[in-house]
């Protein structure tokens, strides 16, 4: 059941459109990530949502009922709603405690009702021992779980996070990331969370929504959008992709030129025009010698960079037609940079694109 659905949401500040015309149905209790690059539009997206902003053109509805559009907008504080920022925004001089009490005190709860909500909220982010400690005593991990605590005590409909981990250092991140869907699970609040980390987004999300220039670029689940992306950008952003451009010739063969033929095991073949072919960085099979009987799907180049990365070797190949490749192999293909190299790229793994 749709719960928040964006209709032509448009945002324009001047000359510049930031959102452009955005629909999204967002079901009850699902875990939504808005991907994409810096610029992209996220932020004024979750702004819009959250209503701090106005939009120009289209609306938002909630339950059913328009809360935003370019002629009236319902005040953030009547959505049912909680954002938490990349800054987490705590009071300094409040104990972790009154940071997360704080909500329900504005609201005029009963003290005892108090006491009991807050304490079960950081019984669930596990903050129950830190309970008198200063935001200045904490770590920037047992922060962002204050936070989290903070936006859950008053039991939103709708959590709105923007960039929520990106203040925290790796080993906290991957942490958190589990922490966050795990919260989810148990509270099942309908949430929209911003990131242009695609981990984050895989690991959380029900449903990505990939985002450029203001435009949806491509919606589904996080399978779907790496299995199957629509588009160069989702093959490159998500997962990281070499693009091959060609022309179809035949029924799932594209020429790439320089006797680069690529047979294709899926995707979208136009009947005519230039076809784009995607296969991810660690699909690329790298060989020293010359494969023998050839065929399809092996191209030629040399070695220009190598870098060893403990569980993997990265490669940077410039191909015998001029363009530059990745490629990601086991450390034991241990290829030295200059060296001439063979690629194979496995028909099952390419996948064209329409362009
Ligand atoms: P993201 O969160 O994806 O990095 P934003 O939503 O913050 O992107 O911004 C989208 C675009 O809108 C950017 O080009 C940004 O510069 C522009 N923008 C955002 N807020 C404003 C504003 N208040 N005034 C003018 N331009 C803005
Ligand atoms: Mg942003």
């Amino acid at each position: 059941m749709t719960f928040v659905e964006l209709n032509k949401l448009t945002k324009r500040y001047g000359a510049m459109t930031a959102v452009n015309g955005v629909d999204l149905a967002i079901d009850k209790g699902t875990l939504v990530c808005l991907l994409g690059p810096s610029g992209c539009g996220k932020t004024t997206t979750l702004r819009l949502v959250a209503g701090f902003i106005k939009p120009s053109d289209g609306r938002i509805s909630v339950g059913g009922r328009v809360v935003s559009s370019a002629s009236a907008s319902e005040p953030p504080e009547a959505r049912n709603m909680s954002m938490i920022f990349q800054s987490y925004a705590l009071w300094p001089h409040m104990t972790v405690f009154d940071n997360v009490a704080y909500g329900l005190k504005l609201r005029r709860l009963g003290r005892a009702d108090i006491e009991t909500r807050t304490n079960r909220i950081l019984q669930a982010t596990k903050l129950a021992n830190l309970a008198s400690r200063y935001p200045s005593e904490l770590s920037g991990g047992q922060q962002q779980r204050v936070s989290l605590a903070r936006a859950l005590v008053v039991e939103p409909e709708t959590l709105l996070l923007d960039e929520p981990l990106s203040n925290l250092d790796a080993n906290l991140r991957e942490e958190m990331r589990f922490e966050i869907r795990r919260l989810h699970d148990e509270f099942r609040y309908t949430t929209v969370y911003v990131t242009h980390d695609q981990t984050e987004a895989m690991t959380a999300a029900n449903l990505i929504v990939v985002m450029k220039q203001g435009n949806i670029e491509q919606a589904g689940t996080p399978e779907d959008i790496y299995e199957r992306p629509r588009s160069e950008f989702v093959a490159q952003f998500i997962g990281g992709s070499n693009i091959f451009k060609g022309r179809r010739v035949g029924d799932n063969a594209v020429d790439c030129g320089e006797g680069l033929v690529l047979t294709c095991g899926s995707g979208d073949f136009p009947d005519q025009g230039e076809v784009a072919v995607s296969i991810r960085h660690h699909d690329m099979h790298l060989a020293s010698e010359r494969p023998s009987g050839g065929g399809s799907n092996w191209a030629s180049g040399k070695v220009i960079r190598q870098v060893y990365l403990g569980s993997h070797r990265d490669y940077l190949i410039s191909l015998s037609g001029g363009e530059t490749v990745r490629a990601v192999a086991p450390v034991n293909v241990a290829i030295p940079e200059s060296q001439q190299v063979w690629l194979h790229c496995p028909p099952d793994r390419c996948r064209a694109l329409a362009r």
